[in-house]
């Protein structure tokens, strides 16, 4: 199978490293330029479980990629905020056959990608993999994950099925799930959280945990998650979630950590993905009649923040 990276970050290269060294026939698309040079010159550099690594896979800017030049998959792995351009800018590749595997967080992205592809060629899915770009060409790998996946289409769970093969083949821990609607609400409610209320406060986990107001905050924003889900078929028990997500504030695994977004906006001044978490919610809310006040501040807030930081 033929596989194309669009959006080798952090993540894509992670998943674009682990299928290479695999033997499967990987291709990067990226369209920072500074970091296609430095992949396509020294190939990706950095670390993988503490090992020094040096890959060379084939990388491609967007407007580079050879006229005819076709895949049989292509995993996305922009920022949900870019990932509609990026689908822009890569049309030429994607014909009729091309399947598509989307693992960003966030919800709600294949309505973006149902613009490019018919349904049957839709695969959803998460990850629980972590990844670092250090600088153009340099990542820094470390830690265990997985991945969930599943055809959006009924019909379609040979290919599903498939694609999670190669995926584990590699090492990638990957599952077909019968339920994935469940799994990608089940991490966008901890994303829905940790990552808006830390970035805001300017904590780790642990320390907003550990607040008298924690609970009772994360326990209105996954009811406003949960009664969005439940008219979507997808069933999420408050408590049980809100129970979930305390694990994240234990000092002994990752309590002392400051979720991605704070990383992305406050250190780094980047815009985030709030809109296809929380702003997920509140469009849904809208939709279904149902009031979403506490996701529609905390989206507002981090876009205040983000202006204040003049983030891009
Ligand atoms: P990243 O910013 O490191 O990588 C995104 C890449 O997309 C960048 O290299 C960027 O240049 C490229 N890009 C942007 N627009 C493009 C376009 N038009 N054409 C081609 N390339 C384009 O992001 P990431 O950390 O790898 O995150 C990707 C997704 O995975 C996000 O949804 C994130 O929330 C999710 N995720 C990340 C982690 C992590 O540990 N980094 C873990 C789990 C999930």
């Amino acid at each position: 199978m033929k596989i194309a990276i669009a959006g080798a970050g952090a993540m894509g290269s992670r998943f674009g490293i682990m299928l290479h060294q695999a033997g499967e026939d990987v291709v990067l698309i990226d369209n920072w330029v500074e970091h296609v040079q430095q992949m396509s010159q020294s190939g990706i550099r950095g670390t993988l479980n503490g090992k020094e690594i040096e890959e060379k896979i084939p990388v491609y800017l967007p407007k580079d990629i050879p006229a005819g030049f076709s895949v049989d998959l292509i995993i996305v792995f922009t920022k949900a905020l870019d990932l509609e351009q990026m689908l822009q800018d890569i049309q030429p590749i994607i014909d009729k056959k091309t399947d598509l595997l989307c693992l960003l967080n966030g919800i709600g992205h294949e309505d973006v990608m149902k613009k490019y592809v018919s349904p049957e060629h839709l695969l959803i899915g998460n990850t629980m993999w972590t990844a670092n770009l250090k600088g153009p060409g340099q990542v820094e790998l470390f830690g265990d994950g997985s991945v969930a996946l599943q055809n959006l289409e009924a019909g379609q769970e040979e290919t599903a099925q498939k694609v999670a093969g190669i995926l584990s083949a590699a090492g990638l821990n990957a599952v077909y799930s019968k339920d994935i609607l469940f799994s990608i609400y089940k991490k966008a409610c901890v994303n829905g959280t940790m990552n808006c209320l830390c970035t805001l406060l300017d904590v780790s986990m642990a320390d907003f945990g550990e607040t008298s107001e924690a609970k009772r905050i994360v326990t209105e924003i996954v009811t406003e998650f949960a009664q969005v889900a439940a008219v979507e078929g997808v069933e999420l028990n408050v408590s049980e979630m809100v129970d979930y997500i305390a694990q994240c504030y234990d000092r002994q695994t990752i309590g002392n950590h400051y979720p991605s977004m704070h990383q992305d906006l406050i250190k780094n001044h980047r815009r985030t993905e709030i809109d296809f978490i929380n702003g997920a919610i509140v469009r849904k809310g809208e939709k279904y009649g149902i009031a979403t006040p506490y996701c529609q501040l905390l989206v507002q807030l981090i876009h205040c923040k983000e202006e204040i930081l003049q983030a891009n």
